[in-house]
């Protein structure tokens, strides 16, 4: 199968948490020679940025607690005066708000996960993308919508990774984590040696912390009552979405590519 690597401009991967995500995107990368944009890494580069510059004033002085929001990043600026390297302020800011939802525990206003988005979108001049974890909102999609049309760049297609909550729920509970180095495992799909040890540094494997039913059960219901609506907006502004089946009978990588490619073809865009 030969694929060119220009095919697509940016590519938004979703589907449940646990929905097999991750795989799909990999052939964006290996294939079409896309990079992966994973909000996740921008929010953990931005709170870096926070946690490096070892700030030892109160943040808390910074957030409006009746107004439910932060004080302007203008009034943030002085009160930080020299204290933060003027090249690293803006990010500095950024990472400050970041750390403060995420610590708290708080939901991340659409408007920050906006700004810290595009801020590494623009680095790649809006194209070239596999998004993942991104729009996760219809606000967050209309904002991706508005900033592809005014930069010139787009959006080729939604791949939804299908699968069943309970399909989703069976698999994720046999997930296995190397705490060591990384690797994933699955009990009965790709199983560790001897049934609890890393293959590759021989650590014992561990179920991620955030692998419990219960939390699971959140996820899918934040699937259904956010990300939903977002792929049915952007469908609505004639984004194809494309559906590439997520329990494959055989899950190898040939597989998952055939997956993705018979979708992609499926919806005239091969
Ligand atoms: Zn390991």
């Amino acid at each position: 199968m030969s694929l060119s690597p220009s095919n697509f401009e940016n590519i938004l991967v979703m589907g449940k948490s646990g929905a097999g995500k991750q795989p799909r995107i990999d052939v964006f990368t290996a294939d079409f020679g896309l990079k992966q944009l994973s909000t996740g890494n921008i929010f953990r580069s931005f709170m870096k940025i926070f946690n490096d510059a070892a700030y030892e004033g109160d943040i808390d002085q910074f957030y409006n607690i009746d107004k439910n929001e932060f004080i302007e990043d203008k009034k943030m600026k002085e009160t930080l005066g020299s204290s933060i390297n003027n090249s690293l302020m803006d990010d500095f800011i950024l990472g400050l708000k970041a750390h403060y939802y995420v610590s708290n525990g708080k939901y991340v206003p659409d408007s920050l996960t906006n700004r810290l988005f595009e801020s590494y979108f623009s680095r790649s001049d809006y194209k070239g993308m596999v998004l993942d974890g991104y729009p996760r909102t219809v606000t967050q999609a209309e904002y991706l919508f508005k900033l592809t049309s005014e930069k010139g760049t787009k959006i080729d297609a939604v791949v939804l990774v299908e699968n069943e909550d309970d399909a989703i729920i069976k698999r994720t509970m046999g997930r296995r984590i190397c705490p060591s180095c990384g690797a994933v495992y699955h009990l009965e799909f790709k199983p560790p040696k001897d049934g609890k040890l890393c293959t590759k540094c021989g650590t014992e494997v561990i179920l991620r912390s955030d692998d419990t039913e219960e939390k699971l059960r959140t996820r899918l219901k934040e699937f259904h009552e956010k990300t939903q609506p977002t792929i049915n907006f952007l469908s609505e502004k004639g984004i194809p979405v494309v559906k590439a089946e997520g329990n494959l009978p055989v899950f190898t990588e040939e597989a998952v590519k055939q997956s993705v490619v018979d979708g992609l073809k499926e919806a005239g865009l091969l």
